[in-house]
């Protein structure tokens, strides 16, 4: 663990109590409207339709389901593949020591200051332990999440994969088989709206070259999203494709374990040093990119992402500052051939023996790549198909993102053919151009989550606005 981070690990855990009982109190003070009102629904064979099920027990799933809930959309359930506090990248596959985002974020608390990742810091481990702290490390955010979750008590299923989502005319109501992952079982669930909560690549995967992938022997590479071994890497030379954030977390994690040598490359003639994220974070920006006009939606999303996700500071001085560490810029591999057990790269800068390929090239974005969605893909409308970039500004992953309404909800190909596709809501990454920072990214929730809520809320008091108009004309409570 490098100096500059800092791990808190006394706890306080009467002041966490205290501070769960301020939460209490803050959410019983701000019980208003307080009363149940979703209409309750049955299939015709008397199953039970969930209102919502949210797909992705990640910090979007569990803050998702905190706003439903806070809205009185109690019928819900979150489904995660992974076992409990082990969602989303945290404890996984992120090599980094500490969140990229600044540490005063703020997003899954909805507002409640209490509920904020720094008042669960200050209560745990005090204020001065929070004063010194520069960034949040990934053990302490998935801590929070876990936390979070627990204390809200969001229903979660956990180790259950959800599969291909089918709109059932009839019931009118979505079917999405959930298989346990322990037992082997299947099941179909029913549920109204669907959220698809399923993270930086949940509107697509995480991308190998196919040069690679087309000459390479499994054993020789890894995506860094992957499990790696790294102790197998010991003594070995490394080559790292791609200059993000992930790409040097790597590089380092293999360093640190041993590794003789790692090589980056990358295309681009100089690092971005300059981090758009940070530009974003302003209330114009995330409140409102989803209100721009196509054009400019385009033309933001496009020069953030031609500046680049960089390696912060912590990140890039981590990888730097070991010798056996070379970076290889203005970079581009023309060919790899797997030869006596190694690799060679052959690029336009020369030829590179390694034992071992990381490839940190980011994720694709590719609704058709996405099991959840076989059933509808077809029918969904992409950024391809209701705009076209001027021939400068052109940028195929841009186009392939899905046209996503103002409340993340998809929209159709051909209007009329597949209305129910607006109660499909992304909550992911694939949702960047359209919303801007709204699914898989910390600092957008303080405004996706609302956006996202008021979706659902509304669609399910306009979708049951007759039987709401009947209920008041049959109200009847006598005020004396
Ligand atoms: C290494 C890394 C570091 C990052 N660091 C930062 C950062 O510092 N700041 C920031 O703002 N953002 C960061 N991000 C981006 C973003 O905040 C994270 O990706 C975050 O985890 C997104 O949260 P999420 O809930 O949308 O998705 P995730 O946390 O990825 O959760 C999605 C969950 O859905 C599950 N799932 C997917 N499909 C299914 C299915 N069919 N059935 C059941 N479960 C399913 C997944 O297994 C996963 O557990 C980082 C991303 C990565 C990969």
């Amino acid at each position: 663990m490098s100096s500059s981070v800092h791990i808190a690990e006394t706890r306080n855990l009467q002041a966490l109590q205290a501070l769960e009982n301020a939460i209490k109190r803050d959410l019983d003070l701000l019980n208003y409207p307080a009363r149940d009102w979703v209409l309750s629904r049955e299939s015709s064979k008397g199953q039970k339709i969930l209102d919502v099920i949210i797909i992705g027990g990640g910090q979007g799933g569990l803050a998702s389901a905190f706003g439903l809930m806070r809205e009185k959309v109690k019928n819900i359930l979150v489904i995660d593949e992974n076992p409990e506090g082990r969602e989303g990248p945290w404890l996984n596959f992120a090599r980094m020591h500490t969140l990229r985002t600044p540490k005063h974020l703020t997003g899954p608390d909805l507002g409640l200051p209490n509920l904020t990742p720094r008042a669960w810091y200050e209560a745990l481990f005090g204020k001065d332990e929070w004063d010194k702290m520069g960034l949040i490390p990934k053990e302490h955010w998935a801590e929070y999440l876990r936390w979070y979750r627990q204390l809200l008590g969001i229903p979660v299923r956990n180790l259950t994969r959800a599969g291909a989502i089918e709109w059932n005319e009839t019931e009118k109501c979505f079917s999405i088989p959930l298989t346990d992952l322990v037992l082997n079982t299947t099941e179909v669930a029913l549920a109204r709206k669907v959220v698809l909560a399923t993270g930086i690549d949940g509107s697509g995967r995480w991308d190998v070259p196919a040069m690679i992938t087309d000459k390479i022997t499994r054993k020789h590479y890894a995506h860094t999203r992957d499990e790696i071994d790294f102790e197998q890497l010991k003594g070995k030379v490394i080559a790292v494709l791609g200059a993000g954030a992930s790409a040097f977390d790597n590089a380092s994690v293999a360093l640190e374990t041993g590794a003789k040598q790692v090589h980056l490359f990358y295309r681009r003639g100089d690092l971005p040093n300059i981090n758009a994220y940070r530009w974003a974070e302003f209330v114009g920006f995330l409140k409102h990119h989803s209100d721009l006009p196509d054009k400019m939606k385009w033309r933001f999303i496009r020069q953030i992402l031609k500046m680049g996700q960089l390696p912060p500071t912590d990140t890039f001085a981590r990888a730097t500052r070991n010798p056996n560490f070379l970076l290889h810029g203005n970079n581009k591999w023309n060919d790899i051939e797997q030869e006596n057990g190694h690799v060679k790269i052959l690029s336009n800068t020369g030829e590179f023996n390694v034992d071992y390929i990381i490839v940190g090239t980011g994720c694709v974005t590719d609704l058709s790549l996405r099991p959840e969605l076989e059933n509808v893909v077809d029918k969904i409308a992409l950024w391809k198909d209701r705009f076209t970039p001027p021939e400068n500004e052109r940028n195929d992953d841009m186009l392939r993102h899905p046209y996503l309404g103002s409340h993340c909800e998809f929209t159709e190909k051909n209007p009329g053919e597949a209305p129910y596709l607006a109660s499909i809501f992304n909550f992911t990454f694939g949702g960047l151009v359209s919303i801007g920072f709204g699914g898989a990214s910390i600092s957008g929730m303080k405004y996706s989550i609302q956006k996202l809520v008021n979706g659902i809320t509304k669609q399910l008091y306009l979708e049951d606005a007759e039987a709401f108009y009947q209920s008041l004309e049959e109200f009847d409570l006598r005020e004396f």
